[in-house]
């Protein structure tokens, strides 16, 4: 037995249930769960599946995100660390860009990265300083809140 997805893709029933359940899981870890039409559900759940089929895959370099004097970034599906971060520190990183990972797959990637510029300009005119305006962007708000409760997953390198 088949399901028939909105642009013509066609998964199986046992593949569709579980995504379904995922996708249901993800959202209601965060209390958010959209409030959109059956139609549109469906298009979400399309570029969810798309979205968590892409492997997340780790990078060190020594100069970027240095260079914008950050420790990590998330450019999905990718996380770049500074190589020159200790163990333990990496570690830490990786779990505070792991929410940003998740943050990216439930907002879907063109909103994420909008809000997210969208949010540091307007907080950049409204506290005129750089650390200040980054910290208080939604999506770092909560990556910072949830970091240290975050669970990687294992097959994660
Ligand atoms: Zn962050």
């Amino acid at each position: 037995m088949y399901h028939r997805l909105k642009i013509g893709q066609y998964v199986s029933a046992s593949a569709y249930h579980k995504l379904s359940a995922i996708y249901k899981m993800q959202y209601t870890r965060y209390n958010t769960y959209p409030r959109h039409s059956h139609s549109n559900n469906s298009k979400i759940l399309i570029s969810y599946i798309i979205l968590n089929l892409v492997k997340v895959k780790i990078r060190y370099n020594r100069w970027f995100p240095k260079c914008i004097r950050l420790e990590g970034i998330t450019l999905y599906p990718y996380i770049i660390i500074s190589s020159s971060e200790t163990v333990a520190n990496k570690k830490k990183i990786l779990k505070h860009e792991w929410i940003h990972i998740k943050q990216v797959r439930k907002e879907g990637f063109f909103k994420f990265y909008t809000k997210y510029l969208f949010e540091w300009t307007t907080n950049l005119i409204k506290y005129g300083r750089i650390g200040k305006a980054y910290r208080n962007i939604s999506y770092e708000k909560e990556a910072y809140k949830n970091e240290n409760k975050v669970m990687l997953p294992k097959n994660l390198n």
